[in-house]
């Protein structure tokens, strides 16, 4: 029988890693259409002077097993180097740095909610499966093992910053899978001299080329062409037609909805995404580099979060020069600030950096990205929605809207492509090796930067 023709819909790692795992079982006739000018999508690098960055900060989490798995796979695993960085808190104008314990007892709450804040955090650590933590919230969880003033002093400030929700809007079982990860408190993985995202970027570009997959570069699917209760071509941005019997839907899945007449699988109708600004820039300017990660935790300044780039990887640009970056996430992509211009973002963004550093930022240049689609929010009654749609059915989805309660990566997102590569070939009476090897793999030594 002939292959069957897939087209995947989005050149993100999700969309990749599907159509990775469909052609490694020995599929011919694949085709990945993204709309960007290369592979990788959030994921996805910018370049100055020659050297390539993040569109924002990316670290390595050692418990991103699906990760690993494709380092490895592309041979860029022997490259990474861990290195344990600072995350801070600043609060009412002062770091506190809660994995020292000078820090930890400095930090204004009382030694009652910093047992409850212990106890949340090894209950977190142990705890791999969160999903009987659906339906309730994040506020349930840290008054649980933590407690209501845990809660007022520490975890309502994540979750604004994160979503601009209080606590009792998230959920809980997203915020207890987000902090199994430990990404405060584990070393973080990067690879000296390159951005490692698009060592990753590149990686899996090759393994398409490699198996033959064909990919669409700066090609926008603007409609889906339906009947019969079947998806049958992809129309892209020019008017091209291009038909398939099977189509993954690895675009966000707002706008998916927007290029057909009507899918009505319940999960997808209810997921609302929230945007994210991320400027990045340049300074030669010594910035004291102690810490990698600082949550602006007072709620008071635009950046949510403050990331010396450079800190954790101090050859990502050119040696001598300090790499920040400035984050915000919105609840959604109608916030004001969302659409302020470059000027005043960066003016904003220097006020904040002139209340941490205590001098002012003066880069040589600036990349601004505002990210309208970045991740679903997850509130407390999110749910995933199922792996093929309940309208199209040759239709399936994958991204990393389908991961929930783990953490939004990128090896959340591969992982999210071989799931859903898998479904496609159980439809089709064939199997892939690839869960297995990945949930086979362990990460034999952390070797430290
Ligand atoms: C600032 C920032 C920091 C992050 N930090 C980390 C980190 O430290 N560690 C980590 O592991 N992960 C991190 N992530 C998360 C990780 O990058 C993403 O979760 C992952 O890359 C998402 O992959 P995806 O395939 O699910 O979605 P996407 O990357 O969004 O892929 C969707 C693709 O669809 C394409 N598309 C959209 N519409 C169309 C259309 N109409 N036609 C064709 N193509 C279309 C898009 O261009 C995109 O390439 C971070 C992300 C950001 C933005």
């Amino acid at each position: 029988m002939a292959s069957p023709a897939v087209v995947v819909l989005g050149g993100g790692l999700s969309g990749v890693a599907a159509a990775y795992t469909l052609a490694r079982a020995g599929l011919t006739d694949i085709t990945v259409v993204e709309r960007g000018p290369s592979l990788g999508g959030l994921a996805g690098s910018f370049e100055r002077d020659g050297h390539f960055y993040p569109l924002g900060y990316h670290h390595i989490l050692h418990r991103d097993q699906t990760l690993l798995f494709f380092l490895d796979l592309i041979g860029a695993l022997p490259a990474v180097r861990w290195r344990r960085v600072r995350m801070l808190f600043h609060l009412g104008g002062r770091a506190y740095d809660l994995g020292s314990l000078r820090g930890f007892l400095s930090f204004p709450m009382s030694l009652r909610d910093k047992a409850g804040f212990v106890r949340l955090m090894l209950k977190a650590f142990t705890k791999r499966d969160w999903t009987d933590w659906q339906d309730r919230s994040a506020a349930d969880l840290v008054d649980t093992y933590a407690g209501a003033g845990a809660r007022a002093a520490l975890f309502e400030r994540l979750t604004r910053l994160k979503f601009e929700l209080p606590c009792d809007e998230v959920s809980g079982a997203w915020l207890g899978a987000r902090l199994h990860f430990r990404e405060g408190s584990a070393p973080l993985g990067y690879i000296p001299g390159a951005n490692w995202t698009k060592v990753l970027c590149d990686g899996v570009a090759r393994l398409l080329a490699e198996q033959g997959v064909k990919v669409r570069l700066n090609a926008a699917v603007s409609r889906l062409v339906t009947g019969g209760g079947r998806v049958h071509s992809a129309e892209l941005s020019t008017g091209e037609r291009l038909g398939g019997d099977l189509f993954i839907s690895s675009i966000p899945t707002e706008v998916y909805l927007r290029l057909l007449a009507g899918d009505r699988t319940p999960e997808i109708e209810r997921i609302r995404y929230s945007a994210l600004i991320s400027v990045v820039c340049a300074t030669r300017q010594p910035v004291d580099d102690r810490a990698y990660w600082i949550n602006l935790a007072s709620l008071d300044r635009t950046a949510g979060g403050i990331f010396l780039l450079s800190s954790l990887n101090p050859s990502i640009g050119r040696p001598g020069d300090s790499c920040v970056n400035f984050v915000t996430h919105l609840r959604g992509r109608d916030r004001p600030l969302f659409h302020a211009s470059d000027e005043e973002l960066l003016g904003r963004y220097r006020d904040d950096f002139r209340a941490v550093f205590g001098f002012d930022l003066e880069p040589f240049w600036t990349h601004v990205a505002r990210v309208p689609l970045y991740s679903p929010v997850f509130g407390r009654r999110f749910r995933n929605p199922p792996l093929r749609s309940a309208s199209w059915e040759n239709l399936y989805f994958a991204g990393n809207y389908r991961t929930f309660p783990s953490i939004v990566s990128t090896g959340t997102a591969l992982g999210s492509g071989l799931e859903t590569g898998g479904a496609v070939l159980a439809r089709l009476g064939t199997r892939t090796e690839l869960p297995a090897k990945v949930a086979a793999f362990r990460l034999a030594t952390m070797p430290r930067a």
